[in-house]
């Protein structure tokens, strides 16, 4: 990409913002300090922030400068499954464009209401469309991403230029039911463009020779859809997956505790502890362990009702 863009004329800026550590340890381990120290592009790490106007429930939003200040945005994500949100691709990858310490704080706003922190997600993207978006997607991540999901090779890229209607195709390559997917809900509700499928236009392979089998989604499934909120607190325990230590993988690093959006997690006694009355299922905590130390747990009501949906198949 960085050759292609400086080919056109163009000077390359490569940013982001890590969720932990800084963009430049980062991007040295993925190799792609190397690439850009080679091609003569400029790593921008994501630091410093304006206030942005946004145009629905959420105000405001802090949004990196050099992100506000490109003359044209290339958004490149990966295709990933993803604890909290089903699916992270073109439109989930903006978050990137805000600054490390402040993403827990905009997952302590939504709590632990997807809908919520996905309206939020395209209310972001709004503020700044990018101008063109392409989906790696060569070697996607199925499972328990998009920390610790297993590679998935699908040999494809996804092109476009509404972040929409491409993540409602990547959801649909990977096989996704679109009740699951969403951002894509929430797209359909506000009625944005690219959230009609009919009037995606697709260029390219048709999608009906692309024979992906289905991706295998994380554990998320919950089931507090159409609860009352008087129930849904009570019962929040049985009907979710929530994250659980495993001691024996722990090297007590602490970079969970201290990216806890709601600080429900403590070490004690040589131990993480979640505190679960106040963890919002954002499984933040699992996408940052470095030690793959942390499992997902079903709630009793949930497991229950899983199986009564088996045998009643
Ligand atoms: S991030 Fe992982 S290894 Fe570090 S303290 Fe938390 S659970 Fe333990
Ligand atoms: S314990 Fe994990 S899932 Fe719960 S709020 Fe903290 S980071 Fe999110």
């Amino acid at each position: 990409m960085i050759e292609l863009v400086q080919e056109c004329g163009g000077k390359v800026l490569v940013g982001d913002s890590p969720g932990v550590g800084n963009l430049r340890a980062v991007a040295r381990r993925t190799g792609m300090l190397a690439v850009i120290e080679e091609t003569g592009a400029e790593l921008a790490e994501f630091s410093a922030v304006r206030p942005v106007k946004g145009g629905g429930i959420f105000k405001q939003f802090e949004v990196a400068v050099p992100y506000l200040e490109a003359d044209r945005v290339i958004n490149l994500p990966k295709l990933k499954t993803h604890e909290m949100m089903t699916l992270t691709c073109g439109v989930k990858n903006l978050f990137g464009v805000i600054v490390g310490a402040a993403k827990p704080a905009w997952h302590l706003r939504a709590g632990d209401d997807r809908e919520l922190f996905a309206r939020m997600l395209l209310e972001l993207y709004l503020v700044r469309p990018p101008d063109l978006t392409i989906v790696d997607a060569i070697v996607a991540m199925e499972g328990d991403g998009p920390g610790s999901g297993d590679p998935r090779p699908v040999g494809l890229l996804l092109a476009g230029n509404n972040p929409v209607a491409i993540d409602l195709i990547a959801g649909e390559i990977a096989g996704i039911p679109r009740q699951l997917l969403f951002v894509e809900r929430q797209a359909q509700k506000l009625g944005l463009p690219g959230s009609d499928r009919q009037e995606i236009a697709l260029a390219g392979v048709p999608l009906e020779e692309i024979a992906v089998p289905p991706f295998r989604l994380p554990p998320i499934a919950d089931v507090q859809f159409g609860l009352p909120r008087f129930l849904k607190s009570r019962l929040r325990n049985q009907l979710t997956t929530r994250p659980v230590v495993v001691a024996e993988k722990c090297r007590l690093c602490r970079i969970c505790v201290n990216a806890c959006p709601p600080g429900a997690m403590k070490v004690h006694n040589d131990r993480v502890e979640v505190d679960y009355r106040h963890c919002i299922r954002c499984f933040c905590c699992r996408e940052l362990c470095p030690e793959a130390a942390l499992e997902v747990k079903k709630g009793l009501l949930l497991r229950l009702l899983e199986q009564l949906k088996k045998t009643s198949r």
